[in-house]
């Protein structure tokens, strides 16, 4: 047998941290196994410590749209070492990042950076309850935000029943003040903006939610979310962590032309690097510290060589313009997964939005919300997911969460890619 060193390392590492890892699902809890350590990346490659070479797909769960390791954010990054890597104090590289986005997002009005899209969903809510007075946030079943106590809250089994914590250590009085509803419903939120009217401060909502599988929406329903959220004054968060930059330099609103009030961004923005943003219209940005009453701050926000990476990402997207190309490149490769799996009767569609895909375990696409995820998914992932690794293809480990495609990724390579999934899918 080949040598395997990761599950050495793995075994330290359950030592030291919990379940061995510093995000849950890189533990492979979803797909079962052992994880592979990675020791360097290239390109569209990933190699673990004992220089196994996989295609990448998760891409380190969405940041690297130009591959690992792209040139040009290297220099730069490499540039902002050598002037400094944290000063603490007002500096030019954070002003033009935010002007940039100012300039191209016309609903992100004023920007405040942080480190992480946990920190930026959080910091939005707050100023959402500020300039409401409300308490209460509406969000979806299907929909992740971060890790945040009012985040982690599941639904009651009923319209009337009250929500409750969806971890352990997240005070029930808080989850009290999450509203829960299902994605693809609008009677649902309405009948909660009837019952709720005046106490809803803001609805958040990936407006491609794509953290429980890819849950694509009806652009009727998200405006169905926003004409509410207008008639009950209460603000739209969109929470673009994952789709900003990403579908479009604008994401999801520029996409579906519904604007957002406040606005969070991450993931792709710091380009691999921790950075993330809130923003949204200027009188709500205006009542963050220190102008306004609602206090948030971070010792390593705007940290110069994570806005060096976002910045050359950023600029990079919107000089190559690379979305038509990636959705082309992604829609062949589903297309070319769902084909074969048709010709061999195997139950699977590959939802797949921008470079964005899902591998789901059944004929369809319309898969809209939690309800409509076939129940084998998780088993039948897992196996996928092995069959592919032991061929060198590294998909997102766990069959709920998505994959992507990046530049790096050739239509040679995905060409190769595409007969070992189908060697893969053969097997199951
Ligand atoms: C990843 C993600 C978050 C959390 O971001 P972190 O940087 O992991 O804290 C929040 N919202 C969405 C939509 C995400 O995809």
């Amino acid at each position: 047998m080949h040598k395997d060193s990761s599950i050495e390392l793995f075994e330290r590492a359950q030592k030291v941290s919990p379940g061995g890892v510093h995000s849950p699902v890189r533990a492979f809890r979803g797909v079962g196994g052992v994880p592979r350590f990675i020791k360097r990346s290239e390109g569209p490659f990933l190699y673990d410590v004992d220089d196994n070479r996989y295609v990448d797909f998760c891409l380190s769960w969405g940041p690297l749209l130009f591959g690992h390791r792209d040139p040009e954010t290297e220099e730069a990054v490499r540039a902002a070492l050598s002037r400094g890597w944290s000063y603490g104090a007002a500096e030019p590289y954070s002003l033009e990042l935010c002007e940039l986005i100012q300039q191209s997002i016309p609903w992100a009005e004023k920007i405040r950076l942080v480190s992480s899209g946990t920190e930026a969903v959080m910091s939005a809510i707050r100023v959402a309850r500020a300039a409401t007075g409300r308490h209460k946030i509406l969000k979806f079943d299907g929909c992740y935000h971060g890790h945040s106590d009012s985040m982690l809250v599941r639904a009651g089994s009923g319209l009337a029943e009250a929500s409750s914590p969806d971890s352990a250590g997240v005070p029930p009085a808080t989850a009290q003040d999450t509203l829960v509803a299902p994605l693809d419903d609008e009677l649902y939120i309405e009948k909660l903006f009837l019952t709720y009217a005046s106490q809803i401060a803001a609805v958040i909502i990936e407006p491609l939610p794509a953290n429980y599988g890819l849950l694509i929406q009806r652009t009727e329903f998200l405006q169905k979310i926003r004409d509410l959220c207008t008639k009950y004054h209460s603000l739209l968060i969109f929470d673009e962590v994952i789709s900003g930059f990403r579908v479009g330099f604008g994401g999801m609103a520029e996409k579906t032309g519904i604007q957002p009030d406040l606005v969070t961004y991450g993931k792709l923005m710091g380009g691999g690097f921790p950075l993330a943003a809130y923003a949204g219209k200027k009188e709500l940005m205006d009542l963050v510290a220190p102008v306004g009453p609602v206090y948030q701050a971070g010792t390593l926000s705007a940290n110069p060589v994570a806005v060096a990476a976002g910045l050359t990402t950023l600029k990079k997207l919107l000089r190559d313009n690379p979305y038509t190309e990636l959705t082309r490149r992604t829609t062949k490769f589903a297309d070319y997964l769902e084909k074969h799996a048709q010709e061999k009767g195997i139950e699977l569609c590959v939802v797949r939005e921008a470079s964005i895909f899902w591998v789901a375990f059944r004929r369809d696409r319309a898969i809209h919300s939690i309800k409509d995820i076939p129940s084998g998914q998780k088993e039948r992932y897992a196996k996928l997911f092995h069959g592919l690794l032991r061929r060198g293809v590294y998909l997102s480990p766990s069959g709920f969460e998505v994959s992507f495609i990046s530049t790096a990724h050739s239509d040679t390579l995905l060409d190769e890619v595409c007969q070992k999934f189908c060697e893969a899918l053969d097997e199951l």
